[in-house]
């Protein structure tokens, strides 16, 4: 700060005064540093008016060379001291107004993030495994690249047999129109096979996973689906043992109040064979056009294990009795939520998938 008798003295000067009174001006009107850095180099840089004022006091008298040196540079020093005064202000007020717009808003509502579900056939898989784990049940898997031998011959599957032609089975390779014997499994009996060559009786076991065929995608078909294999076998296990099990099984799916019923079929790796049904949960069991008018819905197949695939894997088919049953998940999964067509689990559209 410079004494008001010397800004009296240069306020009286006719070149210091105007210089003076112009930089008061210029230093009011200044609105940020960028301004100030201008008002700066107008008055103060090299060629600045102060700049070239005080440049030129060496041609003057000695007399006037000391009076406007000695003013010049205390209007020097002030407008030194005020530009950094006003800078400074500038630049926190800047700072602030930045801070300011940059304030997080914590009352804004967040911002919607989707919730994942998981499949609704992983669940109906895991849901199964559950109600056999609880009936003492061990998980197994197998291989989903499988050989003709497991897939179809130790099952009891005579290569006549009309599952193993070509129009129903991907194999692996097809060199000269030959089929090889490596095959995408056709269902997960062959798990059996795999485990019970394995292990020796008591067994006990469930094979869950994917099996594949040769089907045009339609309202119940894919060709890749999943299914889960049972097995159990011990020593007097008896066709008693099969219904008592599956229909147990079929009420903790689909509720005690449903009816269980048992229907002589075939298969080549049981014997005797039936398929299981419950009663239609649309119609109640009157009949209607998802249980084709018959008031049943059929839900696996089973069947005492056939003593020919015992003799297969080692087995005194004399000693031990056993059976075997096998599902399909996306059948379940129809069945229990209502689903129309298979191929919504495959789309991957979330709107359906989330419902579930
Ligand atoms: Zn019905």
């Amino acid at each position: 700060m410079i004494s008001r008798k010397l800004r009296e003295e240069i306020d009286a000067d006719p070149e210091l005064g105007v210089i003076y009174r112009e930089a008061q001006t210029a230093l009011e009107s200044a609105a940020d540093p960028g301004d100030i850095e201008s008002v700066r180099v107008s008055f103060l840089g090299r060629k600045g008016r102060l700049s070239a004022l005080l440049q030129g006091i060496k041609d003057l008298s000695p007399e006037e060379r000391r009076r406007v040196g000695r003013l010049g540079n205390n209007l020097k020093t002030w407008l030194e001291n005020s530009l950094e005064k006003k800078g400074d202000m500038l630049r926190r007020q800047e700072l602030e107004g930045t801070l300011a717009g940059e304030r997080l808003d914590i009352t804004l509502p967040g911002r919607y993030m989707p919730f994942g579900t998981r499949h609704l056939l992983s669940r109906i898989i895991e849901e199964i495994e559950d109600i056999f784990i609880g009936m003492g049940y061990r998980v197994v898997e197998g291989p989903e690249v499988e050989l003709d031998y497991y897939n179809f011959e130790a099952l009891n599957t005579p290569d006549w047999h009309p599952s193993k032609s070509l129009s129903d089975t991907f194999y692996v390779n097809v060199p000269d129109g030959e089929h090889s014997d490596v095959l995408l499994r056709t269902h997960t009996s062959p798990v059996q096979i795999r485990v019970m060559e394995k292990t020796p009786p008591p067994l006990y076991v469930i094979a869950p996973g994917k099996a594949y065929r040769h089907d045009v995608p339609d309202a119940t078909h894919s060709p890749m689906f999943h299914q889960v294999e049972g097995l159990a076998v011990d020593e007097g296990i008896t066709l008693g043992d099969l219904k008592g099990t599956l229909e147990h099984f079929a009420k903790r799916m689909f509720g005690d109040d449903r009816l269980v019923r048992f229907r002589p079929h075939f298969f080549p790796f049981t014997e005797p064979s039936a398929e299981v049904d419950v009663s239609c949960n649309i119609c109640g069991g009157t009949g209607c056009r998802v249980c084709s008018g018959t008031g049943w819905l059929e839900i696996l197949g089973s069947g005492m294990v056939d003593p020919n695939v015992f003799e297969y894997v080692g087995y005194d088919s004399e000693a031990i009795s056993g059976f075997a049953f096998g599902m399909g998940v996306e059948r379940i999964a129809l069945l229990k939520y209502g689903v129309p067509d298979i191929r919504y689990f495959f789309d991957n559209d979330l709107r359906l998938l989330g419902q579930y």
